[in-house]
């Protein structure tokens, strides 16, 4: 054994996988600096925290934990499936909306085939591509946000998934209802698409897409939503997918049988409920978008106009110096390099407080 690398027995796409980073913690932060007062918008959570329906719900279920949860998770799919009119045999839970792209990898991809999607858009579609040894094909950005015709031309015989993220983190970008309607509706038949809507709660009413309809039309659809961003829930990983009841079931054959925790589905059933924390989250949010936009023109900073609840400033210099200088005054943000753009970060929308102690920190640090 002493001549093996281990490494050289993983499967040759793990074997080059760089893991995914995440946001960082505050308590590591605190751990390493001795701060007190740190604000974290890393991550895109929600700065208003869980909703008290849901908190309400996890103490109520909480009795019950040394039983196994609803594994087929009926009351969440029954509420998700009235508020959309689907059927909840079109809906798949998943530990966050995450393991929902990973299941779409591994039911659907082998070695030889292709997974196409864009430049800066998110990291996990690259991570669950290699993972199971498929080809990712990564199409230039325009604009930073996908370019549908490039990605249309980069379709192969061999592509059998296509990633589309809308709005896409860390751009923010958004995409057209006609322009993604036709782009969905011209991929052959052999072509999974994913549209993963994560943010799709942030997007205004007026440029919101109807992506639910197309279901009826396109079988090749899959939609991925998320309890983690917009409802507060990111600590307990619930997301779902939409989908033809077929594409359902091939998902349902290689999830993890209690793949969502009781507690997570209690929470997340009553968070769909409580449509007043969801509106005061898109509240503060468009508030928050405006008072950052505000403070970046301030100081002279260009940004992406972003759909979602962060937006990424060009700091018109390295953004990691910037980001070690914002956490050494106990803000934490989020670097964009590994996406490609070395010269932004990304900020997630806070209370007005902290985007306010936020621009302070970065003012002194462009200083
Ligand atoms: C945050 C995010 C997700 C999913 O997060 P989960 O917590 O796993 O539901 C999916 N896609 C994008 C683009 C995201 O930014």
């Amino acid at each position: 054994m002493n001549n093996t690398n281990i490494y050289q027995l993983a499967v040759t796409g793990v074997q080059k996988l760089i893991p995914y980073k995440a946001g960082k913690p505050i308590e590591e932060l605190e751990r390493e600096l001795g701060l007190t007062q740190i604000i974290k918008l890393a991550s895109n959570e929600n700065p208003l925290g869980p909703g008290k329906q849901a908190i309400a719900a996890i103490q109520k279920a909480l009795p019950e934990l040394a039983l196994y949860p609803d594994g087929s998770g009926f009351h969440l799919k029954q509420a998700l499936a009235t508020k959309y009119a689907l059927d909840a045999s079109q809906i798949t839970l998943g530990n966050g909306s995450n393991e929902l792209l990973e299941l779409v990898a591994r039911a659907f991809l082998i070695p030889e085939l292709e997974v196409v999607f864009s430049q800066h858009a998110f990291a996990v579609y690259p991570l669950v591509t290699q993972a199971v040894g498929a080809t990712a094909v990564v199409v230039p950005a325009k604009e930073y946000g996908h370019d549908l015709a490039g990605m249309a031309q980069a379709v192969t015989a061999k592509t059998r998934l296509v990633f589309i993220a809308n709005p896409n983190n860390p751009t923010g970008t958004l995409l057209a209802q006609a322009e993604l309607e036709q782009f969905i509706g011209a991929l052959p038949d052999t072509v999974i698409c994913v549209l993963d809507e994560a943010y799709f709660e942030f997007v205004s009413q007026s440029a919101a897409i109807n992506s639910i309809d197309w279901l009826k039309k396109f079988p090749n659809l899959i939609i991925t939503r998320t309890f983690s961003k917009a409802y507060g829930l990111a600590g307990l990983r619930v997301g779902y997918s939409l989908s033809c009841p077929e594409i359902a079931d091939i998902l349902n054959r290689v999830r993890q049988p209690f793949n969502n925790n009781s507690l997570a589905l209690a929470a997340a059933e009553a968070a769909l409920a409580d449509e007043e924390h969801l509106h005061n989250t898109i509240s503060n949010n468009r508030l928050g978008m405006q008072q950052l936009t505000d403070g970046f023109k301030a100081l002279g900073l260009p940004w992406i106009p972003s759909a979602g609840n962060f937006v990424s400033v060009d700091v018109k210099r390295e953004g990691m110096p910037v980001y070690e200088a914002l956490l050494r005054k106990g803000v934490i943000v989020r670097p964009v390099a590994n996406y490609e753009m070395p010269g932004f970060l990304r900020i997630s929308i806070g209370t007005p407080a902290e985007n306010t102690l936020f621009l302070q920190a970065l003012s002194e640090v462009l200083d």
